[in-house]
């Protein structure tokens, strides 16, 4: 915990990140390349995120389940798609208990394939249907570069899988879900995002239609937040998931599957950190309030504690995450920078004066100095942090959606177009073919991240080779 300032974010936009969430004790590098060890403090901050999502999914009818961790090699293989977007990146086992396999296992990537064999034997009247599973685990996908939380090895999620007896009612639980992670994005993680659909070189491997969320992070490149994909009837055609229908007729089910990763928590470091460290929305933080006391002689010391612990019973009480540091050695300015660092929405501060008064001061993360600082009688403490917490919630996602809409930009043509990806998101017309896109990306690294579901209407001409265009794209470069 050395005193040391963090890159700023202008200087070395990578380098603070790095930094940050290793001095932040959200995550460490493992001992295996690529790998990545959650901290208590990143691991609480995965649960509150958890929490909030597990929460709307079952309250629209998802029940939660454990796959197993290996998928024979022989289940990948049965849809053409699949194995050929995930063959590059499978890790495999060979050997166990010493004798070599007889058929290999892979470690799974993603779940598609062991639920459709299951679904196959469990599914056989449309009175099954609709089959609403969803599953918390870890998966492994063999990446070459690595970054903490943006991309490792194994990441954290959750897979939500879905059967349905008609194609309407799964294309409406794809959306539905897009819904419900735009919810969770807006309300919870304070961070605004474009849902929308996915080109045909960006959609996952198996998926008739892939929809995502879009975001813009606080180097203006674009993150993808999370995913909801309609299969169509791909994967029930290779793993056979059939039921009879009212008349008696043997039909392919729909499928859907849907996730968000621990990569969000990368989201929520890049869109409202600052030069100073994290800024944690409050809905999510692990610690909503933190108060640090204040004193210089032991006397005071007693004081202070005494009422520092009767504030915190007080907040404890009213549901607020509240941490009272007690570390002993260690001065209040330091105290102060440690947990700005570690992004705590609300700070209460508590000496010898304070107690003498009955007061307490507040100080707001989101805004530094004196313009963040109240302070509030100790009897009226709870009013005032529930207040401020819903105050710092809605400004970091007022304040995320103001610096996407100055860093996206509508060009007239493609000279324009390639400055507005070099600094932010392009808002364009697209005429909808791979070679424009790819073109694209070829000679400005930007892809085309979603075609938002939110378009203005009208016509216009592709941004890229000028023919006939009716929808248009947003186009960045991304993590
Ligand atoms: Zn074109």
């Amino acid at each position: 915990m050395a005193e040391q300032k963090l890159p700023t974010r202008a200087e070395d936009f990578a380098e603070w990140y790095n930094q940050l969430v290793l001095r932040a004790e959200l995550a460490d590098y493992a001992p295996v390349r690529g790998c990545m060890i959650v901290r208590p403090y990143g691991w609480a901050l995965w649960e509150n995120i958890q929490q909030a999502l597990d929460r709307r999914f079952k309250a629209t009818g998802h029940q939660n389940v454990a796959f197993p961790l290996f998928i024979p090699k022989h289940f990948i293989e049965k849809e053409k798609h699949h194995v050929e977007g995930f063959s590059p990146e499978l890790a495999v086992v060979t050997i166990g208990g010493g004798e070599e396999l007889a058929e290999p296992l892979i470690v799974r990537p993603t779940s598609e394939t062991i639920i459709g064999h299951m679904w196959a034997k469990w599914i056989q009247s449309y009175r099954d249907l609709p089959v609403l599973m969803n599953q918390w685990n870890s998966v492994v996908r063999w990446e070459l570069r690595t970054r903490l939380f943006l991309r490792t090895l194994e990441f954290y999620w959750q897979e939500g899988h879905t059967a349905h007896a008609t194609r309407e009612e799964a294309e409406a639980e794809t959306r539905q879900m897009l819904d419900i992670y735009t919810d969770f994005a807006v309300t919870d993680a304070a961070i605004p995002v474009i849902p929308g659909r996915k080109s045909d070189s960006e959609k996952f491997a198996g998926a008739d239609t892939t929809y995502s969320l879009e975001a813009m992070m606080g180097d203006r490149k674009a993150l993808q937040f999370c995913t909801s994909h309609f299969l169509g009837q791909n994967f029930s055609k290779a793993f056979e998931v059939r039921y009879l229908d009212q008349g008696g007729q043997l039909q392919h089910c729909w499928t859907t599957s849907w996730g968000l990763s621990t990569r969000v928590i990368g989201a929520i470091i890049m869109v409202h950190g600052d030069d100073q460290g994290l800024i944690l929305p409050p809905k999510l933080a692990p610690y909503q309030a933190v108060i640090v006391p204040i004193f210089k002689s032991d006397e005071e010391k007693a004081r202070v504690f005494e009422t520092a612990q009767k504030l915190r019973q007080k907040l404890v009480a009213a549901q607020i995450r509240v941490k009272l540091d007690e570390r002993d050695g260690l001065s209040p300015g330091f105290k102060f920078n440690d947990w700005e660092m570690r992004g705590v929405p609300l700070r209460i501060e508590l000496g010898p004066k304070d107690v003498a008064s009955g007061n307490v001061v507040l100080a707001r993360r989101d805004k530094p100095g004196k313009e963040g600082k109240s302070n509030v009688a100790q009897g009226e403490v709870v009013a005032n942090v529930e207040r401020l917490l819903a105050e710092i919630q809605k400004s970091l996602h007022d304040r995320a959606l103001a610096f996407r809409k100055a860093n996206t930009r509508e060009p007239r043509n493609y000279d324009e177009f390639k400055q507005a990806v070099e600094t932010g998101f392009a808002y364009s017309f697209w005429c909808g073919s791979a070679d424009c896109e790819a073109k694209i990306k070829e000679e400005t690294k930007a892809t085309m991240r979603c075609i938002p579901l939110d378009q203005p209407g009208g016509k216009g001409a592709c941004i890229y080779c000028g023919k006939p265009a009716k929808e248009r794209g947003i186009f960045g470069r991304a993590y």
